[in-house]
């Protein structure tokens, strides 16, 4: 896992906002998107980017 720290500073990128990190991703609640987190690296990329699905 990446450290915590790394999360200061990762923002969306689309709305810059903070993110959540969750088990093996990084969540955007404001945009409801999540960034998958691969071999503990964050994919801060528009291609990566995945509806969250609330439920
Ligand atoms: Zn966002």
């Amino acid at each position: 896992m990446f450290k915590d720290e790394i999360l200061d500073i990762l923002v969306c990128i689309k709305c810059k906002g903070k993110l959540i990190k969750n088990e093996d991703n990084l969540e955007c609640h404001s945009c409801k998107i999540y960034y998958p987190i691969v071999d503990s690296i964050p994919r801060m990329v528009e291609e990566a980017i995945k509806p969250l699905n609330d439920e």
